[in-house]
């Protein structure tokens, strides 16, 4: 039986690829910021829309040392619907995530719930824009100014997205983005971090290459985190096929949307308002009172014929194995309430329409 997977990583052509690590053995420059690291973010820059970004090794490394860059103390405020990176790079920075609980619409934060939860050791905010859903920025930026605190966002699914025309990376002090092979947009592993504030780049870079900064100067107490040249030849490759990607996953949300749309029981995503969506992820929450079946119940139907939608996310990170004891699940009811119900369709450009029929149709059974 042939397999689909909840997605397949786009890649250029061989010979695309190729011809962009050609001069690679020329050069015999591997890493360490090279030619086409330089080129790659140049044209992420132009892409994004943002005046600076800095390439790092993944999206997790670009988080953790972004928040290390900021020298955060104390409370971070965060939600626990997202991927196990957001919160383990808070805990890892020896902070304590403080979670809040998401709105049931669109499953980012709940900005109306953030003030009640800031005490006076928090120190920065941590929203995600989960599935590609651009969090309530406005709210967000005033809380943060009230209250003297960083907003760091967790943009690794919103790679491309603008929210009323301005480039998701600029919000906040500081938006990473992620650009793992799973990902709309990927570089094999790799991430990126934008920030307001310029002088944070000097810090990031320091943090991500040993704090070198002459062959005799070691000035900083850094990591290696350093995206190395094929990573970012692969990054020039899939820029040059983004808009294709993004265009050819919005036939298949569509097509999911259409065929979804009016079924009792499942709750499909709706579109945000002056957002430019990349169609990332397609979530479906199952009300196994309406719909009459469970979400575990149509997760193994789909399995029996090959197709691997996917739990995402399930559980929350607060519930997580390694948090036990730590934090209660149940502080963030609704977030702990819809990862029990979610399942994330096969979605990437390649799939085609009749596959987005098919999965329907089991689903519809
Ligand atoms: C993928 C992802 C990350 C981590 O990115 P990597 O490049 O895999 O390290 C962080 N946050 C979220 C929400 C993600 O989905």
């Amino acid at each position: 039986m042939k397999q689909i997977l909840v997605t397949r990583s786009s890649m250029p052509s061989f010979e695309e690829y190729a011809d962009e690590i050609k001069e690679l053995w020329d050069t015999h420059w591997l890493t360490n910021m090279g030619v086409k690291h330089k080129q790659f973010q140049k044209k992420l820059c132009e892409y994004l829309k943002v005046n600076n970004i800095e390439l790092l090794t993944n999206g997790h490394m670009a988080l953790e040392l972004t928040l290390q860059a900021m020298e955060l103390s104390g409370e971070v405020i965060t939600t626990p619907y997202t991927f196990a990176s957001t919160t383990h790079a808070i805990v890892r920075n020896g902070l304590t995530p403080v979670f809040c609980d998401i709105k049931p619409d669109d499953y980012t934060i709940d900005a109306d719930k953030i003030e009640a939860l800031i005490t006076d050791k928090t120190s920065a905010i941590l929203p995600v824009h989960v599935y590609g859903n651009i969090c309530e920025i406005e709210k967000i930026e005033k809380l943060a100014e009230k209250y003297n605190l960083k907003v760091v966002y967790d943009a690794a699914h919103t790679f491309g997205e603008t929210y009323k025309g301005i480039g998701v990376g600029n919000f906040g002090d500081a938006s990473i983005f992620s650009f793992h092979a799973t990902k709309v947009f990927n570089t094999i592993e790799g991430g990126a971090v934008c920030f307001k504030d310029e002088k944070y780049s000097a810090k990031i870079y320091d943090l991500k290459n040993f704090g070198i900064h002459g062959p005799e100067t070691v000035s900083g107490i850094g990591a290696n985190a350093k995206m190395n040249e094929f990573c970012a030849a692969m990054g020039l490759c899939n820029l040059r096929h983004i808009d294709d990607e993004i265009a050819a996953r919005k036939k298949i949300y569509d097509k999911y949307c259409e065929l979804l749309a009016d079924v009792k029981g499942v709750c499909i995503p709706s579109a945000q308002k002056d957002v430019k969506n990349n169609y990332a992820y397609f979530p479906v929450v199952f009300d196994e009172d309406k719909f009459g079946k469970s979400r575990d119940e149509v997760a193994e139907e789909l399995l029996s014929e090959g197709i691997f939608a996917r739990k995402y996310f399930y559980p929350i990170t607060s519930a997580f194995d390694c948090y036990k004891d730590r934090f209660n699940p149940l502080d963030t009811p609704i977030a702990y309430d819809v990862s029990k119900r979610v399942l994330t369709l096969p979605i990437y450009g390649e799939l085609g329409e009749e596959n987005a029929e098919k999965i329907c149709r089991i689903i519809l059974k």
